[in-house]
């Protein structure tokens, strides 16, 4: 979890050509985001505007990277919260912060001269949990505030706000987050699968010195099940191992030593958290 929190790194700018795998997930995503682009269009036909979008799935699998290649694709601003960065001891204070993210997103996409905002909030879950009454008076503030937030939207607003939201734990939230007018699109996020592995090895492959003779096929057969984010270690471990060899290209050893050292990783990760 605490790694969870950590603020990611994320490169200024990103499309979805630099996502590996996620085909389907790119399409709706961008399919959606052209509601957005097309705004006018869409307000002659009366149709209700996009607000909000909620990207479900397992931990790194792309799910903020598709958030900020969205933002790209719509030329808006970008910023990037988590949950539980509204999470506080004082009443209030979270609900406070949730105002001040979409002021902020108004006021910078007005100076930059963009037509539009993304504000991206992952673990949704941490603010956006069932309220079950009673003792969560902090947290029902900051999700009250979110909804306010996001029904004071209009159509017509300028910067047009869209908030794209991401969480492993969709069957927790709130309904009254999942209304129409609300996250009303859900886009599923899954583990790639060979084809999308291999593709996510390529991306990860570009800046580091590959053997001519390595087969990245076989390397997306034995890395089953890996996220996104663990075949980018994959990557990154292999070029220590090349460098502990003290060669100057990765070799498919190096691959195949990696994928058991990420598998190792995460089991002791979670063996220490039983
Ligand atoms: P979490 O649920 O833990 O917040 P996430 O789904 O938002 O995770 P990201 O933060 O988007 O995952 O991915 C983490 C890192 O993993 C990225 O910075 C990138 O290096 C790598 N990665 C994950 N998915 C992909 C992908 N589809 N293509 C390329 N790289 C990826």
């Amino acid at each position: 979890m605490a790694d969870r929190k950590r603020k990611k790194k994320l490169p200024s700018k990103l499309t979805f050509d630099e996502i590996g795998g996620q085909e389907h997930p790119k399409e709706e995503l961008m399919e959606a985001l052209d509601f957005l682009i097309r705004h006018e269009e869409i307000q002659k036909f009366g149709i209700r505007p996009l607000k909000g979008i909620l990207l479900t799935g397992p931990p790194g699998t792309g799910k903020t990277l598709l958030a900020k290649a969205a933002s790209q694709y719509t030329d808006s601003v970008f910023t990037a919260v988590a949950g539980s960065e509204f999470v506080e001891m004082y009443v209030g204070v979270g609900a406070g912060r949730v105002r001040d993210l979409f002021r902020d997103a108004r006021t910078r996409a007005t100076k930059e001269k963009k037509k539009s905002a993304v504000i991206f909030i992952d673990e949704i879950d941490v603010i956006g949990g069932k309220r079950e009454g009673g003792q969560q008076r902090e947290y029902d503030q900051t999700l009250n505030q979110l909804l306010t937030e996001m029904d004071g939207i209009y159509d017509n607003e300028s910067p047009r706000i869209l908030i794209i939201a991401a969480t492993n734990r969709k069957e927790m939230l709130d309904s009254a987050l999942l209304r129409p007018g609300r996250f009303d699109r859900h886009i599923q996020v899954d583990l790639p699968d060979k084809k999308g592995r291999k593709h996510i090895l390529g991306i990860h492959a570009k800046n580091k010195p590959i053997h001519i003779d390595t087969n990245l096929d076989k390397i997306a057969e034995e890395s089953y099940g890996f996220s996104g984010a663990q075949l980018e270690s994959v990557m990154n471990e292999a070029a220590i191992y090349m460098m502990r060899e003290n060669k100057s290209e990765i070799e498919q050893q190096h691959l195949s030593m990696a994928i058991d050292k990420v598998m190792m990783g995460e089991k002791t990760d979670r063996d220490s958290t039983q």
